[in-house]
């Protein structure tokens, strides 16, 4: 299925300053390369600002001069003790890292590329005013240009905190006053849980409020996650902007977006969320600062999981706090949870190798079965939902052979495998253990098929078979 590619261009919490976050997002059935030649415009959303062109900058040139230390590396190598590239991905399955755009052949300079890929980028999508998430829009904002104007979306308190405190002809021009033409519009979604806004030709979203700690005035300080559609594809991604867990705000807020993704979850059209996890757990008297550790994002992941496996009637429940441990019956198999806003600390540790390993344990605990992956500065993620396909129907149990659900799953599965073997070089792409349980679920299942209708041959599948041995 095709689904996102993100580029992280910050995935920090701070408090350096250079890489915080900020999220590009494509629709994985277009490339860069196709973007930037056909000057594609609103396939190319950013989420928050804190970090853009800078960053965007250093990733293209890593790849056009093929740097030897990548600029992921250089932020993982400010800890001596931190896990390698591939070990912030915990599972094989579900979501392919790559380190580059694809960019090298246009023989452009990585300014040139990092202007042009800033201009058809029209379309932002901002969580907060905090300045870890809009730093770049200022700063980056004298680049616009009026033929490549962008419109700026956010609720009305975040809308109304960039045009009062940055836009404001004092900490930087108020260039929203440019009407004609337009140079930079800040446009206020609505406040709705139910409808979704359309933002450009390409995306939809639906705008969720979350509680992210207090102001120095002891007043709630809010967020918004964005639950962002494709609207060619159908398929969604739920970004978040920096929260605190529903037992902390004593609201219940998220558990209303986990209520309303289930029905995507359970169809296949989400498959991937990305949620910020600030620091490794902590003492139960610290401050968080309304923030999520691994125990907290773990407590609102089993409050996912309860609301999924719900029947019927659906009943207000309250986020089940981290118990004992024992096994319990997952509807989260394969999901994608991406991290994000990890805060530097003082240590030779990094704490994004410390969060991953307390998240894996509690996961193992709980035998949740949830893909985590840390999210790097500088690489980029191809989310797939092949693998949570294939584990939806291996637990499906009224599903029989023959049927039109049948049909329909073998068919999908057949459009994806033709996808994945477009985009890779299957010699140099080994396939994963993945592709061998597709075939045996298929097997299992009774369901018919060759192997010509996948576009392989007997040989391929025995050298693949010794490969991955
Ligand atoms: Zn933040
Ligand atoms: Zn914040």
């Amino acid at each position: 299925m095709h689904t996102f590619e993100i580029t992280v261009l910050g995935s920090s919490g701070g408090p350096l300053e250079g890489s915080t976050c900020s999220i590009l997002v494509k629709p994985s059935n277009i490339t860069y390369e196709e973007i930037i030649h056909n000057k594609v415009k609103d396939c190319l959303a950013v989420i928050d600002a804190g970090s853009f062109m800078g960053k965007l900058c250093d990733i293209l040139n890593d790849e056009i001069y093929q740097n030897p230390v990548s600029l992921t590396q250089r932020l993982l190598n400010n800890y001596t003790d931190t896990l390698t590239l591939g070990q912030f991905k915990t599972n094989e399955n579900g979501v392919v890292v790559k380190s580059e755009l694809g960019l090298r052949s246009l023989g452009m300079s990585p300014m040139e590329l990092t202007f042009t890929i800033q201009e058809l980028a029209n379309t932002y999508l901002i969580t907060h005013s905090h300045l870890d998430h809009v730093l770049a829009l200022g700063i980056n904002s004298a680049a616009y240009g009026s033929s490549y104007p962008k419109q700026v979306y956010g609720l009305p308190l975040t809308i109304d905190g960039l045009q009062d405190h940055i836009f404001n002809d004092v900490l930087w021009p108020d260039l929203t006053s440019i009407k004609d033409p337009k140079f930079l519009q800040l446009i206020k979604l609505q406040e709705s849980t139910e409808q979704y806004q359309q933002i450009n030709s390409r995306y939809r979203t639906i705008p969720f409020i979350l509680n992210h700690g207090k102001k120095t005035t002891a007043e709630p300080f809010l967020s918004t996650s964005f639950l962002i559609e494709d609207i060619e594809t159908n398929q969604h991604v739920l970004i978040f902007g920096d929260v605190e867990s529903d037992q902390d705000s004593n609201e219940t807020r998220n558990l209303q977006i986990w209520k309303f993704i289930k029905p995507l979850v359970r169809t296949g059209k989400l498959n991937t969320i990305i949620i910020e996890c600030s620091t490794p757990n902590v003492l139960p008297d610290e401050p968080l600062f309304g923030h999520l550790t691994p125990n907290s994002l773990f407590a609102e992941l089993l409050s996912l999981n309860s609301i999924l496996l719900e029947t019927g009637e659906e009943t207000t429940r309250d986020s089940q706090s981290i118990g004992t441990g024992d096994d319990i019956e997952s509807a989260l198999k394969g999901l994608n949870i991406l991290i994000t806003h990890v805060k530097e600390r003082k240590s030779p540790i990094d704490p994004k190798k410390v969060i991953l390993s307390e998240l894996n344990e509690l996961n193992r605990n709980f035998g949740l079965g949830v893909n985590f992956v840390m999210l790097l500065t500088g690489q980029t993620y191809l989310v797939d939902d092949l693998i949570f396909d294939v584990q939806r129907w291996n637990k499906s149990d009224n599903v029989t052979t023959g049927s039109d659900d049948n049909q329909t799953f073998f068919n999908g599965l057949l459009s994806d495998w033709r996808w994945i073997l477009g985009k890779f070089n299957t010699q140099d792409q080994p396939f994963t253990s993945d592709i061998f349980d597709i075939f045996r679920v298929l097997f299992l299942q009774g369901v018919q098929f060759s192997l010509e209708q996948f576009g392989l041959s007997v040989d391929l599948l025995q050298e693949t078979w010794l490969r991955n041995l």
